[in-house]
């Protein structure tokens, strides 16, 4: 090894993510959580330090263990997580990014905080925001049986991060996930195999006996699941418990954990259930709705990792080239960089004012009609097209940062494998474009609020107002099941060009005239040599780096 290491970019640690992105914190105050920029600020500063990297690092290389037996071969179905899992839950947890959003009142803007704060520790580790995701999200499906709702939710809306075994009644806080796919199938859940069978005649908030397995159960330390099973009266949700009131281990086994691509650090598990003891969570037959509502909240989280993965990499990358040099200038001065950084810096911005206009309507839904319509469509149109554009931004990003990139300490590799899963989950591609395609058979209204936003910037670019009157055609027509992506496509750069103009207009050109008018190549750095490169790609560079 030679004496003084040349050339090499310092790491980007300790740094406030938060501060560091101004893009994020003027789209968060606009969509109501202007009052929280200190407590935002502060938090940034306790995400972005040295120990909660190493943490994500750690929880990464270590991953879970799944331990079926004791030594005397009694089954125990456990799973051994590194401690640095564990401090980051406790953090999450103690933030209360899990649940603190159901109990603030629609349009205080404690929903939008909340998803800022999802964001921002989602950049040093997101494997965990799976647990922390669907705990919280089980409430608005629990609720519509208010005696069970009665019992877990205050054990679910504590801050206190108690990983032990044991009956939830006698624990601090409890964690809660979901089991609905199957061998057979996942997206069409209605396939499900499980059974339930009541006991004393059933009925909602009554006990069943369940019989099946689950070929994904992820976080399978949770304390309860809420899961799919067929009942007389049709495929049901219910409430599933790990131990039991009595403090016993109710009849679910752990078979393996899979081996997965990326989301290490989170255990996704095979699950089977035998004469498992599970409580009737709505009415029978009613099962595909009451799970709806959770999954409608943990698909916002979905959306906003996919963004938080780009933030992290493309900030990755910026930083990167700000100190390596390369044929005797700095890599951020070399004109095809600047290209190549500007574009991928472009697609985060829009995707961090999707993420954070969505959040926004989806806290006020229950408030304003209007915002209800208008989320029904964004969060769908949200979850495609973000979770797709997040792999290929990463990859560039990472290459940004050459061989390095390539290399685990860099944090790019850990991005780049977590990045395709957000896609999967809460929906696949196709079945979200046909879910948009649901949507505006069923309530044209949510089209019609759709269009509205766009309106908001209606007369502001020529391409852009020739673009929303192709698309206002388009939904005019019947789209055909084949064409779904095609249009969730045509509505995701027309809403992306519509945020552009009304709150980033330093973007905005350069957008419309690649993602609109097709003056773009097929890879990110291929952007007009109208578009001011050297001052789009500045914008990534983070700012505020020790504060
Ligand atoms: C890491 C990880 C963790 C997970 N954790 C959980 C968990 O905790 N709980 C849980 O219940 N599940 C979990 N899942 C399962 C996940 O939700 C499913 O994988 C997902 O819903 C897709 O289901 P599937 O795998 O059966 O694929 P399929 O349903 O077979 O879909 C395969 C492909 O077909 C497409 N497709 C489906 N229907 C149509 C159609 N009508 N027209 C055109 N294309 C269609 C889909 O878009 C997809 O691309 C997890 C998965 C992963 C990878």
């Amino acid at each position: 090894m030679t004496e003084a290491p040349a050339n090499q970019a310092s790491p980007l640690e300790p740094y406030n993510p938060f501060t560091a992105d101004p893009v994020l914190a003027s789209a968060a105050t606009r969509e109501g959580a202007g009052h929280a920029v200190a407590d935002l600020t502060d938090f940034g500063r306790r995400v972005g330090t040295n120990e909660m990297f190493a943490w994500g690092f750690q929880a990464n290389k270590h991953t879970p263990e799944l331990v079926t037996h004791d030594r005397f071969g009694d089954r125990i179905d456990e799973v051994r997580y590194h401690p640095a899992y564990h401090s980051l839950l406790e953090f999450s947890v103690g933030e209360g990014i899990h649940a603190s959003h159901y109990g603030s009142t629609p349009g205080d803007g404690g929903y939008v905080t909340r998803n800022v704060k999802m964001h921002l520790i989602s950049q040093v580790e997101v494997g965990h925001g799976c647990p922390t995701s669907m705990t919280g999200a089980v409430l608005p499906a629990l609720r519509e049986q208010p005696d069970l709702a009665a019992q877990w939710e205050p054990l679910i809306r504590t801050t206190s991060y108690d990983h032990r075994l044991i009956a939830a009644t006698k624990k601090t806080g409890c964690l809660l996930g979901m089991g609905l796919t199957e061998r057979q199938g996942g997206s069409d859940v209605r396939a499900n195999s499980s059974t339930a069978v009541p006991v004393n005649g059933g009925g909602p908030g009554g006990e069943y006996r369940l019989t099946g397995h689950k070929w994904f159960t992820s976080a399978p330390m949770s304390d309860a699941f809420l899961v799919l099973a067929q009942a007389p009266g049709g495929l049901s949700c219910f409430l599933v418990p790990r131990i039991l009131p009595d403090g016993s281990r109710n009849s679910l086994h752990l078979m393996r954990l899979k081996d997965k691509l990326g989301n290490r650090s989170n255990a996704s598990s095979e699950l089977e259930y035998t004469d498992a003891a599970g409580w009737l969570v709505g009415d029978e037959g009613r099962g595909v709705n009451v799970i709806m509502k959770m999954v409608n909240s943990t698909r916002v989280d979905v959306t906003n990792w996919s963004v938080s993965l780009m933030r992290q990499a493309v900030t990755q990358a910026a930083w990167h080239l700000t100190q390596r040099a390369a044929f005797g200038e700095l890599l951020i001065d070399k004109p095809l960089m600047q290209n190549v950084l500007a574009d991928i810096e472009i697609e985060t911005e829009i995707g961090t004012l999707m993420v954070m206009r969505l959040s926004g309507a989806f806290e006020r839904a229950p408030i304003d009609e209007a915002e209800a319509q208008f989320s029904r469509l964004a969060s769908a149109v949200g979850k495609y097209w973000l979770t797709k554009r997040s792999t290929p931004v990463v990859r560039e990003a990472l290459e940004c940062v050459g061989g390095n990139g390539f290399v685990e300490e860099s944090i790019l590799p850990r991005l780049y494998r977590e990045a395709p899963l957000n896609s999967i989950w809460e929906g696949a591609g196709n079945v979200i474009a046909l879910d948009v395609l649901r949507a505006l058979a069923r309530s044209p209204e949510s089209a019609d609020a759709f269009l509205a936003e766009l309106d908001l910037a209606s007369g502001a670019d020529v391409i852009f107002d020739r673009s929303v009157a192709e698309l206002r055609t388009t939904l005019a027509s019947d789209v055909a099941e084949v064409d779904a992506r095609r249009l969730v496509e045509q509505m995701a750069v027309c809403w992306g060009a519509c945020l552009a103009l009304r709150h980033e207009p330093a973007i905005a050109d350069a957008y419309i005239r690649s993602r609109l008018d097709g003056d773009w190549g097929s890879e990110f750095g291929t952007l007009s040599r109208h578009a001011d490169v050297a001052m789009i790609s500045r914008r990534a560079v983070p700012t505020e780096v020790t504060k």
